[in-house]
Parts: structure tokens; sequence; C-alpha cells
């Protein structure tokens, strides 16, 4: 297996291999770049078909949270960690505080959060043996209402306020009055930008393989139910995808009519091309890891103890960021995603 020259391999400053022999951890930490501050990403717990299979997504992971934190303008750097195995059947409390202490003897160069196959409780018992996790604080707005971890409704207002900047640029309109929106997968994230849009006053469509989710918002908001594959077909001014990644490709970009693709979905783009091809179709593209950084700004800001109301502005600051790419990619004559890492790069360099 090969690491200095693996094709996923771009500069990480350290790469971790962990194991406990007593609970069986096995887990890979990849800390890409501490320029702006240590290394915060998600620990994902998933039965890798190979070890060589975890290490291509620690480091390609990893790298993506230097680019999400730098562009977000977050006093952080970039990191990730994965173990390997199925977190229904070999996730244990024993295995979970060896995590915890592979976290802790990188002395807070890395700071673990949750992410697929880790959960809150996971934080909580990682929290035995380590400070440096996030994700884990009870947050409470104005009224009294209470959240634990969970980054989903936080997300979702950063990819509203984002779809809110999209459609200021591309449609000059200042309000979502009346705005059509196709949104693809309303589960956590999605079914909250649902509501978001709703109050705003924006029509929407919605797809998802788990028919409940969708009839729940055809009940509760009027939304118009559309068939999974009929989603990127729709005559509407936004798509929204929230459900999965590399749905921007050959076979789908041809057959949007949207003018706007803003959604919280990760690695939307089937590759790097897809960007420029939806450039030259002339849709305007919120890059994925800009607009749904709002769990990320928020497991950030938890750790200085900002108030709920200080992160809600925080991660409003979205719409401006993508405002400032919208407009700079224009300038430019380049794609929206590649203008993005350049205003990455400029802040991590
Ligand atoms: P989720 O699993 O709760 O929701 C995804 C929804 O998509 C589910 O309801 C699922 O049934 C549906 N779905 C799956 N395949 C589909 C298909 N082919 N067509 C239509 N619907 C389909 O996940 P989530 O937390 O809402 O995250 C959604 C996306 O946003 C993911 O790509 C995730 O990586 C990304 N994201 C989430 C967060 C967060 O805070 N949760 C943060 C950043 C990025």
């Amino acid at each position: 297996m090969k690491l200095f020259t693996h094709l996923e391999f771009d500069h990480h400053e350290q790469v971790v291999f962990c194991h406990d022999k007593a609970s069986g951890l096995k887990a890979i930490i990849a800390i890409h770049n501490t320029h702006r501050g240590p290394a915060l990403g998600g620990c994902r717990m998933y039965p890798y078909a190979s070890e060589a299979d975890a290490l291509n997504d620690v480091l390609r992971l990893s790298r993506g949270m230097t680019y999400k934190s730098a562009v977000a303008n977050l006093p952080l750097g970039g990191g990730k960690s994965v173990i390997i195995g199925d977190p229904r059947s070999e996730k244990t409390p024993e295995l979970i505080r060896a995590m915890g202490q592979a976290v802790e003897r990188l002395g807070g160069r890395y700071i673990v959060a949750e992410d697929s196959g880790t959960s809150v409780a996971d934080m909580l018992l990682m929290g035995e043996l380590t400070q440096h996790v996030s994700g884990i604080a009870e947050k409470c707005d104005a009224e009294g209402n209470c959240r634990s971890g969970d980054p989903s409704p936080i997300t979702a207002r950063g990819t509203f306020v984002g779809i809110q900047a999209a459609v200021r640029h591309r449609l000059g309109r200042e309000s979502l009055e009346g705005v059509r929106v196709a949104i693809q997968g309303v589960g956590n994230v999605g079914h909250h930008l649902a509501r978001f849009l709703c109050d705003a006053g924006a029509r929407i469509w919605v797809s998802d393989i788990n028919r409940d989710a969708v009839q729940q918002m055809v009940t509760e908001l009027g939304a118009v139910a559309v068939a999974n594959e009929e989603i990127y077909d729709q005559e509407v001014d936004v798509f929204a995808p929230c459900a999965l990644g590399a749905i921007l490709n050959d076979e789908t970009i041809p057959r949007l009519r949207a003018s706007i693709v803003a959604g919280a979905a990760n690695n939307q783009l089937a590759e790097k091309r897809h960007g420029t091809a939806l450039m030259k179709k002339g849709i305007l593209y919120a890059p994925d890891y800009v607009i749904n950084a709002g769990g990320v700004i928020d497991v950030c800001y938890e750790r200085i103890a900002m108030d709920q109301q200080q992160i809600v502005q925080q991660v409003d600051a979205i719409g401006d960021t993508l405002s400032e790419i919208f407009d700079r990619a224009e300038q430019q004559h380049i794609p929206t995603d590649e203008l993005a890492d350049q205003l990455a790069e400029e802040r991590f360099a």
C-alpha cells in the first residue's frame, strides 16, 4: 500500500495508523493541513473492503475538510478519521474509548466529531478520554428550544441562505416568494430545508426513495411529489440535491431545466469536468462544500462557546461567501467550484 505516491496524497502533514489489541480497534487518522488551526473532521466507521479503501477515504476526506473550513473562514485545519469495521455489529464501548485514546495521543492536532457510523453518544464516550472532541454540547435558542450534536438543522439553514444568494445572483430576486425548488432527498437536512423554503414562500417539488418522507412533505407543506428518476427533469428554478453524491454527471446535466443547482449533498459533481459542464449550460452551481458548511461552523464555534444566535450569524455568512464566489467566477470566466478551491487555497496557504 502506497502513501507518499498515493493518488489521494496531497502533502498531508500526518497520517496515523491506530491499533488497540484489547478492543480490536483498527483506525486511521489523517491530518491534512493545520495552517489555520487544529484539524477538525468526523470519525467515520465503515466496513471497508480493504485497508487500502480506508486509506483512500481518509486521505480524500481530510483534504476536503481543509478546503471546507478555510472557505468558511474558520480557525481550523482539515482532518478525518476512519474506523475499519461494521458499526452495527463491531462497535463496542471499548473500541470507541480506544479511539478516544488515539485522538488524545495527538495532543489536540486533530479534533474528532461524529460522522456516518458514529453518533453523538460515541463522541461523549470518546470525551471520557480526550478533550479534543466536538459536536456534543446541547445548544438552545432564545425560545428555549434545545438540540444536541445533530448538525442537520444548521446545515439546512446554511443551504437555505445559499439558495437565497444564488437566486439573488442568477434571478436578481431578493425574495424566494414563488421561486420553484426541486429537492432530491428529504432526510435530516432536506426536510428542514423544505420547511425553510416554504416559510419563505417558495414552491417545492420533492423526491425520496422513502415514500413516507415524501408523503410527510406533501401533507405538511403542500409539496409536489415527484418520482425519483424524474426529479432532474422538473421545470423549476433551483435543483437542490440533498441525498447522494455524484448526481451531477453526463446523464443528468443535459436534463436539468433549473438555472441554479444548490443543495447540501456532499461530492455532487461526478467529476471535476462537470463543474465546467454546468457553467457551459448556463447553470449557476453553489459548490457543495461551501453551501453545506453549516455543520462544521456549528461544531467549531461550540468549542469557543459562542451562543446559538452568534453561530447562526456565522452560518448566515455562507450567503456572503457564495456571493463572492459567484461574482469572482463570473469575472474570471471559470466554474464556481474552481473559484471556491482557489478561495480556500488563498486562505490556508
Ligand atoms: P439522510 O440520510 O438523513 O437523508 C438523505 C435522504 O435521501 C434520505 O431520506 C434517503 O431516503 C434519501 N435518498 C437516498 N437515495 C435517494 C435517491 N436515489 N433519490 C432520492 N432520495 C434518496 O442524510 P442527511 O443528513 O440529510 O444528508 C444529506 C446529504 O447532505 C448527504 O449527502 C450528506 O453527506 C450531506 N451533508 C449532510 C450534513 C448534515 O448536517 N447532516 C452536513 C453536510 C453535508
